[in-house]
């Protein structure tokens, strides 16, 4: 067990942890490998996550969520993520990406319609952003565009990659209200799946984070309500870089999730392997590859849990800017180089048993490219950061 009060958090958060631990390890550990295989996402798994009452975590009590804060749902995707990277990911996707930022953003209407089905389970969330010609330039060139008719916005365009998009129930989707204006013309909008003109495109085919579903989204003169807008017209833009650090955060978090495992999994394979009729183990060079694996994992855990708390101070309206805006966009810089590392020293020490896909170090291995790529890739990072230091 992950001892958290050692980095500040008090038993609370430690309960929490255990228990999301334990749930994770005897539930949803034995779902990861089918899942991985035949990349299906077990939607009463996810409902289930209610019953333990960590679905809408950061929700207020009065929507039917615990009221906690960044911090605890970050602990809970980390102790997910190491049972089950891909049931983690589309946690994070529904319950943060989608759940949290209408909790923070959303009107009175937006929180009481759909907050409560979020947190018993019956609806699973996502957020759209990305276009096929907008990716790291996902302001700039967004493409997908809402004009008001009467009661109603009119969307159309395209999303690509959205996780849980094939399955989602409601979509928090950025368009541009006012395409003149550019980034400072982007509205956010809550969809549902059975809105008019509303499609999944298709359903993508991955290398890691199988299970964990991720689509392509289509609007063809979709009709929204007026009411389903989020936030003020053309402000936007706030509400998506505000979401965007707390997801850095919190996905640095899911990262040292899986570490933990791969370095549990390669400390076991270097005691029970043996060659040159001795454990690998006891070769020093191996051990050379454990003591990378446990000093990416622990410096990750340190830097990213001093991160979530610096978030949890932040105003709800101070994120996506300035000092938070530099330190959530570093943590999963670092969690993303640290995690390819770790998994590139578990494969390693798993020699060739480790490239064969049924192993859970080869399901692991295969979740991390991503981690540099999804939330801003490491360059976008890499900008962030140098450019807030520039400003200093
Ligand atoms: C599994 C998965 C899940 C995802 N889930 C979601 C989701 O739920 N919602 C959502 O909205 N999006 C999601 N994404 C999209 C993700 O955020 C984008 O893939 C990411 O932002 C990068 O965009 P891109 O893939 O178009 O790459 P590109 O922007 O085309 O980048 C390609 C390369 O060019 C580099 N590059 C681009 N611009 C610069 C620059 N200015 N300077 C230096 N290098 C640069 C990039 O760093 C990268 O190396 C997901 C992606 C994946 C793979």
């Amino acid at each position: 067990m992950t001892d958290i009060t050692r980095y500040g958090f008090d038993q609370d958060y430690q309960q929490l942890f255990d228990l999301v631990d334990r749930y994770s390890k005897d539930v949803l550990h034995p779902l990861a490998d089918p899942m991985d295989n035949e990349d299906f996402f077990p939607r009463d798994a996810y409902r289930a996550l209610a019953e333990i009452g960590i679905l809408g975590l950061t929700v207020p009590a009065e929507y039917g969520g615990a009221g906690l804060d960044e911090s605890a749902q970050a602990l809970a995707a980390h102790a997910m993520a190491k049972w089950n990277p891909s049931m983690s990911l589309s946690y994070i996707a529904s319950d943060n990406l989608f759940a949290h930022n209408l909790s923070r953003n959303g009107s009175d209407y937006l929180k009481e319609r759909y907050l409560p089905k979020i947190c018993d389970g019956t609806y699973l969330a996502a957020l759209g952003m990305t276009e096929p010609g907008a990716g790291s330039d996902a302001l700039g060139s967004m493409a997908t565009k809402a004009r008001r008719e009467g009661d109603n916005y009119i969307l159309n365009g395209r999303k690509l990659y959205i996780t849980n998009g094939p399955e989602a129930d409601v979509i928090l989707v950025y368009a541009k209200t006012s395409p003149e204006k550019g980034a400072q013309g982007i509205s956010a909008f809550v969809v549902e799946k059975d809105f008019p003109g509303f499609q999944v495109a298709q359903k993508l085919d991955k290398m890691g984070y199988r299970g964990s579903p991720t689509g392509e989204l289509v609007f063809d003169d979709c009709v929204v309500p007026a009411s389903n807008i989020v936030g003020l017209e053309d402000r936007g833009v706030r509400v998506m870089m505000s979401g965007l650090d707390i997801e850095r955060a919190v996905l640095a978090a899911h990262c040292v999730g899986l570490c933990e495992r791969a370095l549990e999994l390669s400390v076991e394979h270097a005691k029970t392997r043996q060659q040159f009729k001795r454990p690998i183990g006891d070769h020093q060079l191996v051990q050379r590859m454990l003591a990378h694996m446990y000093t990416d994992t622990a410096s990750m855990r340190a830097f990213c849990y001093l991160i979530l708390r610096e978030c949890c101070a932040v105003e709800a309206g101070e994120a996506g800017r300035g000092e938070i805006h530099m330190r959530t966009a570093a943590s999963v810089l670092l969690s993303g180089m640290a995690i390819n590392r770790v998994m590139d020293n578990g494969m390693q020490i798993h020699g060739g048993m480790g490239f064969m896909r049924e192993t859970e170090i080869n399901r692991l291995y295969r979740c991390a490219k991503v981690l540099e790529i999804g939330a801003g890739t490491r360059e976008i990072r890499e900008l962030i950061v140098g450019s807030e230091l520039l400003k200093l």
